[in-house]
């Protein structure tokens, strides 16, 4: 069975985003701020055991500020930079589409048509703490249709964020339970599964059967949570709405430790959920086969 990893960035440093906003995002985690191309994403799959990688990119321009820097805000990778990396990848790679939809709704709504149709792109990414809406927003609702329009899921940031100028109150993910009741068909990535708020994250997931966790850059809080978080997801019955995301980091060693504490603790997450897990279920979700 195909293995998927679906929350990767590339970026190049400073092409694409300044140091200074690389360094205050990754600072908590005390990363190098070094670049990031298509070309790395794949050693990084091939060195981590995964087969396929979906790559995203962004534009945070309008909102990225910090007071040193006034002029040096230009966070932008474009779409067609994340489809030459897909297309250089030798099929290992699919693109995400990004773009700042309150710029422009329509031009948003046409880009993303854009980068299903002629780039095949298979997800669209919203990253509403640092683009200041609100998820629930309805000037979002023509993106939100588009993507029920084309079958495509969209995946939602919710959680923490270490950039300064990100807005938390948009990253309670209790905020896209709105979406939820208004569309039962649209299919939700709960990206990071809104850490640290994961028990709303958890209660969204399973209250939606349209919606889907994913618990991207979770190496950084450890095994306790992640097992807590699956237990839960399995006692409800959404353990096989469940997608791996790895936020560029090895995740192998979270996803072993937090089995075996889960078991430990008495909820076995058996061979099949742990497939369904680390690809399985994310290949249905975006088309993807072996
Ligand atoms: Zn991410």
């Amino acid at each position: 069975m195909v293995t998927i990893d679906c929350h990767l960035h590339v970026t190049e440093v400073p092409e694409h985003a300044p140091e200074w906003w690389v360094r205050e995002m990754y600072a908590p985690w005390g990363w190098e701020v070094g670049s990031v191309d298509g070309p790395a994403i794949v050693e990084h799959l091939d060195a981590t055991g995964l087969d396929v990688g979906m790559i995203q990119g962004g534009d945070i321009r309008r909102t990225t500020h910090h007071p040193e820097h006034p002029h040096d805000r230009r966070v932008l990778v474009p779409n067609d930079y994340v489809a030459r990396q897909v297309a250089k990848s030798g099929g290992r790679l699919y693109g995400v589409a990004a773009m700042d939809p309150l710029r422009d709704i329509p031009a948003a709504v046409l880009e993303l048509e854009r980068c299903v149709k002629e780039l095949d792109f298979r997800l669209l990414k919203l990253v509403p703490t640092y683009h200041h809406y609100n998820p629930k927003d309805r000037r979002l609702d023509p993106l939100y249709e588009k993507c029920l329009e084309l079958d495509l899921p969209v995946m939602i940031h919710t959680g923490w964020t270490a950039t300064i100028n990100s807005a938390m109150e948009f990253q309670d993910p209790i905020q896209l339970d709105d979406i939820g009741r208004r569309y039962r068909d649209l299919k939700v990535i709960v990206a990071h599964l809104g850490y640290p708020w994961v028990d709303e994250g958890v209660a969204v997931v399973a209250k939606h059967p349209n919606f889907y966790a994913e618990m991207a850059g979770w190496t950084a809080w450890g095994p306790e949570i992640l097992a807590g978080a699956l237990s839960k997801l399995k006692e409800l019955g959404a353990i096989d709405r469940v997608v791996f995301g790895s936020d560029n980091t090895d995740a192998r060693d979270l996803y072993r430790d937090a089995r075996r504490i889960a078991a430990s603790q008495g909820t076995e997450i058996t061979d099949e959920e742990m497939a369904g897990i680390m690809g399985g279920t994310a290949a249905e979700l975006f088309g993807i086969s072996a």
